[in-house]
């Protein structure tokens, strides 16, 4: 008898069960077993072995669920790692990572039986066996092409297909051929073509690809990324917007998929990528596999099931949720945008980084790492400066392309000289003005999501900050106090400025609503659109709003951090950044970097296509460094300054954050618990221990919710701090003191 230890899609260790051998389950099969009386799962074999465990009763593995083995080693190892870094367990990665084949329990056999799904056949067409022949079709298409001509093409069309994209025998997927099915049908009927049924395959087809020509800059990063990559480096690509990072890209992944390679290219959001994915599509027809969760169950079900069973040479473009997926032969991993918070899952288990899980991925699957940004996270170019990663710099724009011009409008200097209308500088009116009259087209940013209500003196721009972390702090309505949000250190709100002691204190802060409201009446000619969470809420909708703009249907197009994303907009000659201070006052250790990001990406909307754009910041504090490293278009001043201050202040990248976040609907339970769980960090890590605070969101669906932080010296042992603090959680969830009370860990925690 044989037993495996099978993962459940739980919070769970693993489970052995026996195995009756003529089931032929192996490691990496999904299994169906019972677990406790009436529960039924689907399970991963973990692994297997002859030795019988100590239990007095063990249960039988039921079915194998799959004729694929879903989990490779490789994938098995990236699960454990993910799992033991973020402390979590490997049955919640699985739960994470198999959405629709595994995931929900089952009262009965039968029931989880069912919901096996299915890979769907694909249809292959070929000539008839007479056409195929080295002079049949040619004589056929002699024969017929006057009288129909249609007919003679689609034949033409099918054995150029099978030819060009070396389909040896003849057999074409459907898919790659824009034939309509009546008209399939009918060369059918009349023994023209035949067709098959065959299980889908990664396109084994062309291996020559027709990349686009680089320019002299671009071919000498290439052949840097290229060298990095042969030393079995990370590459960092830091190459300013519009220049040509994704060609760059192309040429990597034609190289590993023609070598037969998986390539797996991360993207912080795919809605935003419609326009890389018709890109990629034109070079790599019918490679691209997208995966993201607005895809439905089903279809990542069979995405994951199909790459399961490739043998390589697939193009993955996929969200931070991909690096879950099976990856056959994979050769290169590209992280897009590696700087976006997107790839940190923060809502749920496991808080994985799907930028760092790359470069793991790297070393796990022996594939080659590309990190690309125009504003490196950090991080990453801390590596880079380390030498740990290759740095590679792309100065310039591809081809003319010029960078915008910056313009710093001073908001207070603009309401003394009575040049602000409501909350637009003169000098940004005037600049809508000269593209709308123009027939140019406008962004218009103003960040609202994670916004907080922030403190500033209007005379002199001052906000408060806590002394002891570097943050702004926030304001609390019910209190009257601001408050640090990750010491807790707090003050009154003070009622005139601490910097210049003008009574002129006020708190900021306005939507993208209020904006387009705004704009409207100062340009009540002009098509206004607006682009933000709440009218992107569904894919459809939001593709609407980006098509109309596109297609210059919309004048003035006013949104949140989406606008900010690797768009490609032709018409757009200015951009206006409408209130660059609540950038600066995130309460946040990252509000430095993620400002000039933010700043930096929405600049690269303009002119990216016809002749120098323009960007209006309008700013209460024109001198902060921030937005002068902006205007001048300076990454590495940012990064120096910020560097040293996070360095200063033991902040990542420099340490390991890791945030202890409590949660109970009781609030003095909570309030005690969170002062016990503080008290044992404090016992074990001492003075790298802040809080306890209340969350920023203090309650959430009824629960309280508070935080302990801890930051960890880069250089300090993880595996040893990952001990102390299962220590910690362990001591206070069996206390019966502080039953009822949840306690979530979020390793580095953004
Ligand atoms: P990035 O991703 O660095 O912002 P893109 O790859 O989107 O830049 O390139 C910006 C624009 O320049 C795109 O429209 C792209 O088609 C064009 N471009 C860049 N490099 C080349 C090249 N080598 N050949 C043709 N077009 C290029
Ligand atoms: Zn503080």
């Amino acid at each position: 008898m044989l037993y495996a230890q099978v993962v459940l899609p739980l919070a769970q260790p693993m489970y052995t069960f026996s195995v009756d051998e003529t089931l032929g389950v192996g490691v990496g099969d999904a299994v169906v077993v019972q677990f406790g009386s009436s529960r039924f799962y689907t399970g991963i074999v973990w692994s297997i072995t002859d030795q019988r465990p100590d239990y007095p009763r063990i249960k039988p593995i039921l079915k194998r669920q799959y004729t694929t083995t879903l989990i490779s080693p490789e994938t098995q190892r990236l699960w454990e790692w993910i799992a033991d870094y973020y402390m979590t367990t490997v049955g919640e990665v699985m739960r994470m990572a198999l959405p629709s084949l595994a995931k929900p329990s089952a009262t009965s056999f039968a029931e989880i039986d069912e919901r096996s799904i299915e890979l769907p056949k694909e249809s292959y067409i070929a000539l008839c066996e007479e056409l195929r022949s080295e002079t049949g079709l040619a004589e056929y298409v002699a024969r017929h092409s006057r009288r129909a001509p249609r007919r003679t093409e689609i034949l033409d069309l099918i054995s150029a297909s099978a030819l060009e994209r070396g389909y040896s025998d003849g057999f074409v997927p459907r898919r790659l051929l824009d034939i309509s099915s009546d008209q399939l049908l009918s060369l059918r009927n009349k023994g023209l073509i035949i067709t098959q049924e065959r299980d889908i395959q990664g396109d084994e087809g062309v291996v020559d690809f027709l990349c686009p020509t680089l320019s002299e800059a671009q071919n000498v990063a290439l052949t840097a990324i290229r060298t990095a990559h042969s030393e079995s480096k990370v590459a960092l690509l830091h190459g300013v917007t519009g220049s040509g990072k994704t060609e760059i890209y192309i040429h990597l992944i034609a190289d590993a998929l023609s070598r037969g390679e998986s390539v797996l290219m991360l993207v912080p959001e795919i809605v935003i990528t419609s326009q890389l994915v018709e890109r990629l599509e034109r070079i790599f027809e019918g490679r691209v596999t997208t995966y993201h969760s607005r895809l439905t169950p089903l279809r990542r079900g069979r995405t994951f099931l199909r790459l399961a069973g490739s043998a390589g040479g697939e193009l993955i473009v996929g969200v931070r949720s991909s690096v879950f997926l099976p990856l056959p032969r994979l050769g290169l991993v590209i992280v897009d945008e590696e700087h976006d918070a997107n790839y940190k899952q923060s809502d749920m288990s496991p808080r994985y980084n799907a930028r760092d899980m790359a470069v793991v991925m790297g070393r796990i699957y022996g594939a080659k790492v590309v990190l690309g940004s125009a504003t490196p996270s950090l991080e990453s170019y801390l590596n880079g400066l380390s030498g740990k990663y290759a740095y590679v710099e792309l100065k310039e724009r591809w081809g003319d392309g010029v960078l915008p011009e910056v313009v710093v409008s001073d908001t207070i200097r603009a309401v003394k000289r009575g040049e602000r209308k409501t909350h637009f500088n003169r000098d940004l009116i005037l600049d809508v003005e000269r593209a709308l009259s123009g027939g140019d087209q406008v962004i218009l940013f103003q960040n609202r999501r994670g916004y907080a209500p922030y403190i500033q003196c209007r005379t002199c721009g001052y906000s408060p900050r806590c002394p002891h972390c570097n943050v702004t702090l926030t304001q609390h309505k019910a209190t009257s106090r601001m408050e640090c949000h990750y010491c807790g250190y707090n003050i009154p709100t003070p009622t005139q400025c601490p910097n210049c002691q003008v009574q002129d204190l006020s708190l900021m802060g306005f939507g993208t609503e209020k904006a387009v409201e705004e704009i409207s009446r100062l340009f009540p000619n002009a098509r206004v659109d607006r682009l933000d969470g709440d009218t992107s809420t569904s894919e459809r909708a939001f593709k609407s709003i980006v098509e109309r703009f596109e297609a210059r249907d919309t004048d003035i197009l006013v949104g949140t951090q989406i606008v900010t994303k690797g768009f490609d907009f032709e018409g757009v000659a200015t951009v206006g950044i409408l209130n660059a201070d609540n950038l600066l006052s995130a309460p946040d250790f990252r509000a430095t970097e993620r400002a000039f990001q933010l700043m930096m990406q929405v600049a690269g909307r303009a002119g990216r296509h016809n002749d120098r754009g323009r960007v209006i910041i309008q700013t209460a504090q024109p001198k902060h460094p921030v937005i002068q490293f902006v205007a001048l278009g300076d990454y590495h001043a940012m990064a120096r300054v910020e560097l040293a201050e996070r360095r200063s202040f033991g902040y990542p990248p420099y340490s390991h954050l890791v945030r202890l976040l409590l949660r109970c609907e009781d609030y003095e339970l909570l309030r005690r618990a969170s002062h016990y769980v503080a008290g044992l960090m404090r016992q074990k890590f001492g003075g790298r221990v802040m809080g306890p605070v209340s969350s920023a969101l203090e309650i959430l669906r009824g629960e309280h919710r508070s935080e302990v932080l801890l930051k960890i010296e880069v250089g300090a042992s993880m595996q040893r701090a990952r001990g102390m603090i299962a220590d910690v959680v362990r001591q206070t969830t069996d206390n019966k003191e502080y039953r009822g009370v949840k306690i979530i860990i979020d390793v580095d925690s953004w």
